[in-house]
């Protein structure tokens, strides 16, 4: 499965780009940032064409998911969890 820029916008997840040379860190995060890389590139083309804009290293992305996007799923499973029987 081809995981794509706008995938990462649905599953409001951001994206860490991470220089291999220098370890500058850059992040994209909300739809207008992630969306200049192209709502229909795979991520992992991405990663190929990026460079670091300061020591010209290729670069590593991780998409993380920030607390805010996943709390509300987890103070739903806890009230789950308190009123189940068990
Ligand atoms: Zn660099």
């Amino acid at each position: 499965m081809v995981i794509t820029i706008q995938n990462i916008i649905d599953e409001e997840a951001q994206l860490e780009v991470k220089c291999m040379g220098c370890q500058k860190i850059v992040i994209f995060r909300g739809e207008r940032l992630l969306a200049e890389l192209g709502r229909l590139e795979a991520v992992r083309d991405v990663q190929l064409r990026l460079k670091c804009n300061r020591c010209g290293n290729p670069a590593l992305i991780t998409a993380v998911w920030p607390d805010e996007a996943i709390s509300r799923e987890r103070t739903r499973n806890v009230l789950n969890k308190s009123k189940s029987p068990n």
